[in-house]
């Protein structure tokens, strides 16, 4: 699980030339009749150009009457231009027109609602942007009036600029808070504590908070024989949180139908079609536990569903290294209406917070995941007759490596001239660490239509990097490369390495409000459980062999084919794995005492 993806090659090879925003409207003639007055349209067109290739961002706007479904079409100037390969809708090219036709994910646009598509695309000579959009059929003029008189200047925005959404009703029953980690003592699970404290040294850290891993059926009721899970049920675990006196407890929801999409390590034992038993077996029996009016003054919260959403951009076809799994969960909604329903079902118990996954910075840090991911976050949220207010934030990194701080390499940051987002380890992405990401993710998502309130949360159970190896200062200024390789204080060869990472430590202690935007650090990866088998090993929860946990991989596109950076002698994802453990707390940053 958790693995870093986004398109081919294209941040590797992209050096921007040139950049521009276009915004379509008022350059219209063509009379509008009293059917097409319906339809109104405003387009945003934004590239990011290298000699030969580019990316485009498109944002259409709907400013007329609501949508179910749309087709964008627009003509390149030149017959050079070509697509190459879309994202977030249906891409097709005639000739110099093109066409978008929305997904099915992302077809209803309300009065005022956006929607970010794009495409990665060839050019030759020069590149010039389209000059007029049509939204089904009509001419996306921003609102504007047609005029017979073309403008001479690019117009004004015609539509308001967004703005905060207007605060929204309180979530339904109970009395929820704002921020159900801060002021409360967290729940310390009892059997991660037992194997924290059987290694050497463990004794320092066993008493932080943990996140109990719901992952399969049987672990509802508690699993005895597993090697990966506890004993201990849900109904038990809500107990013990009520004899600690614990504030807040947190559980990972985590048995979606052909889960783990993208990769081999978590799949698990409900296959693509199982939706209504995800439903039945699993959803329902634990909101009727958390439900339990013995647990109302605990905060119960609830991590839904890693990497699950993001998959569904990132690896499904069209992408470099897209599944025939992600693929199939995509076209049949089952990730979506799981996520919707759990969020419906969960949500509307007074004292359960949902916090959705988010991926990290290192997966959709670029501009080309960033937007089509907090959509695809939306339509989740929107989904089984779940709406936003079901959804009090989101985690990132969870299970993840990615620094929550990087003291010596802003993206901002060049060398000689050269942006340091050219460099090969940040590869054109737009955030270098967590901290950074989070705030600005959460922003996009409040924009796009989540409540104002939400939270982040940073998983910072692993990525503490610390130790000998951790930079004290900038790296030298010879070249983007240097410096960066340099002066970056997240070891791994590479961001899409994402399995029981050499050289890692335990981060950030969890805590409430250590930032603007974000409402804890968390340990939901109970440091020290594996996260895959180094070589196969027999066993029967549906777990695979994921070959980024083997050390002697060498990689794939997805991690630019680099050595997958693991540990050697693994065991299954979920169990426990002491050497591993021993690594992150001589590795912990900030450091143990
Ligand atoms: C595994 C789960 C386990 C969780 C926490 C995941 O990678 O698939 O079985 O509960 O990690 O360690």
């Amino acid at each position: 699980m958790n693995l870093w993806r986004r398109l081919s090659g294209r941040s590797r090879a992209l050096a921007l030339t040139g950049a521009g925003v276009l915004v379509a409207g008022g350059l219209v003639t063509l009379p509008v009749t009293a059917a097409q007055a319906a339809t109104q349209c405003s387009v945003d067109y934004t590239t990011s150009d290298w000699p030969g290739g580019f990316t485009a961002t498109v944002v259409i706007k709907n400013i007329g009457d609501p949508l179910s479904s749309w087709n964008l079409g627009f003509t390149f100037p030149n017959s050079s231009q070509k697509v190459q390969q879309g994202w977030s809708a249906k891409w097709s090219q005639s000739g110099q027109n093109v066409t978008a036709q929305n997904e099915s994910y992302n077809g209803t646009l309300a009065t005022g609602a956006s929607t970010s598509i794009g495409f990665n695309g060839a050019w030759s000579g020069s590149n010039p942007k389209p000059t007029q959009f049509t939204l089904n059929g009509t001419v996306c003029n921003g609102g504007t009036p047609p005029t017979s008189t073309p403008p001479t200047t690019t117009p004004p925005p015609t539509s308001p600029p967004p703005t905060t959404p207007p605060p929204t009703s309180p979530p339904p029953p109970g009395q929820k808070v704002d921020n159900p980690y801060a002021g409360v003592k967290g729940y310390v699970n009892p059997e991660w504590k037992a194997k924290a404290e059987s290694v050497s040294g463990g004794s320092r850290v066993s008493n932080n908070p943990t996140a109990v891993w719901i992952d399969r059926i049987a672990a509802i009721n508690g699993t005895p024989n597993s090697s990966s899970n506890g004993a201990m049920g849900v109904r038990d675990h809500l107990d013990a949180a009520l004899a600690q006196g614990a504030g807040y407890i947190q559980f990972v929801i985590y048995n979606l139908p052909g889960r783990d999409c993208s990769a081999l390590a978590s799949n698990g034992e409900l296959g693509p079609d199982e939706l209504p038993r995800y439903k039945a077996e699993y959803i329902d029996p634990i909101a009727a536990i958390q439900g339990d009016a013995k647990y109302k003054n605990l905060r119960i919260v609830n991590i839904i569903e890693i990497d699950s959403l993001p998959n569904l951009v990132t690896n499904t076809s069209g992408n470099a290294g897209g599944t025939v799994m992600c693929d199939t969960v995509k076209a049949n909604g089952a990730y979506v209406n799981g996520v919707g329903y759990a969020l419906a079902k969960l949500g509307a118990i007074g004292n359960v917070y949902n916090y959705i996954d988010a991926a990290h910075h290192g997966w959709i840090g670029w501009d080309s995941n960033f937007g089509p991911v907090a959509d695809q976050l939306k339509a989740a949220a929107v989904a089984s007759g779940s709406t936003v207010h079901n959804v009090h934030g989101f985690i990132v990194n969870t299970a993840n490596y990615s620094a929550l701080k990087e003291p010596y390499v802003k993206v901002t940051d060049s060398v000689n001239g050269q942006t340091v987002r050219q460099s090969k380890w940040i590869d054109w992405n737009q955030y270098v660490d967590e901290l950074s990401f989070a705030q600005a993710f959460r922003q996009k998502l409040v924009s796009i239509g989540f409540d104002s309130g939400i939270g982040m949360l940073i998983d910072t159970s692993r990525n503490g990097w610390g130790g000998s190896a951790r930079p004290t200062g900038p790296g030298p200024l010879t070249s983007v490369d240097a410096y960066v390789d340099g002066g970056r204080v997240d070891r791994r060869y590479h961001t899409g390495n994402w399995c029981n990472q050499a050289g890692a430590g335990l981060g950030e202690r969890p805590r409430a409000n250590p930032e603007t935007g974000i409402d804890a650090y968390v340990w939901v990866k109970p440091p020290g459980e594996s996260d895959g088998s180094s070589t196969a090993i027999p066993n029967d929860e549906g777990k695979g062999f994921d070959r980024m946990c083997d050390p002697t991989y060498t990689g794939n596109a997805r991690n630019g084919n680099n050595l997958s950076g693991a540990l050697p002698n693994a065991p299954i994802s979920g169990a426990w794995f002491p050497a591993q453990f021993q690594q992150l707390m001589q590795n912990a940053y900030p450091p143990l005492s």
